[in-house]
């Protein structure tokens, strides 16, 4: 069974749409995927995005103005999460997806975390044969972007495994 990514990612928003408003924030969603349906694992995929809103929410930078977005490439389809929070510097940013690792200046708002939502957000991307990239500025913003190739969706239960 495939699931349509525009309907799963805007679960997820909506789960996070309160917490956002609460604090004065907004989320625009632009979810523009033609035919947005893939193979995915929908319990893990569904905790991927959530743990990139959180981390957006996490790591804001006064008020939380974040953009979820879907579109169509002619080979897969993109989802990307953008912030305009904190960001993280060119050196820390090559660090980011290690298990346990958290930029040290990141918990200027005092926040816990493990550092381990970026290394299972890419495990789970990559099991699915997808892709993730980052992009960001210190004190600008930044953006997670995923790809889930057409392709290989397929396979993805073959991939998945934990160790
Ligand atoms: P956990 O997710 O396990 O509770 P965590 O949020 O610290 O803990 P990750 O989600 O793996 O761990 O993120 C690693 C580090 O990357 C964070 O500690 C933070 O410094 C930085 N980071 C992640 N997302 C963002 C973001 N959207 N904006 C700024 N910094 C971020
Ligand atoms: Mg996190």
């Amino acid at each position: 069974k495939k699931t349509n990514i525009n309907e799963m990612v805007h679960g997820v928003v909506n789960t996070f749409r309160i917490k956002v408003e609460s604090q004065k924030g907004s989320i625009v969603e632009k979810l523009e995927a033609k035919n947005p349906y893939a193979h995915v694992d929908e319990v893990h995929f569904t905790n991927v995005i959530f743990n990139l809103l959180d981390n957006a929410l996490k790591y804001k930078r006064g008020t939380p103005v974040f953009q979820v977005k879907t579109w169509n490439r002619p080979t897969g389809i993109v989802i990307t999460v953008e912030d305009n929070g904190l960001g993280i510097s060119k050196e820390n940013l090559k660090r980011i997806f290690e298990k346990f690792y958290r930029v040290p200046t990141g918990n200027v708002h005092n926040v816990k975390g493990f550092g381990l939502g970026l290394a299972y957000v890419k495990k789970i991307v990559e099991d699915h044969g997808a892709e993730i990239k980052v992009e960001s500025e210190l004190n600008v913003g930044t953006k997670f972007e995923i790809f889930l190739p057409l392709k290989s969706n397929k396979e993805w239960k073959k991939n998945i495994k934990f160790s």
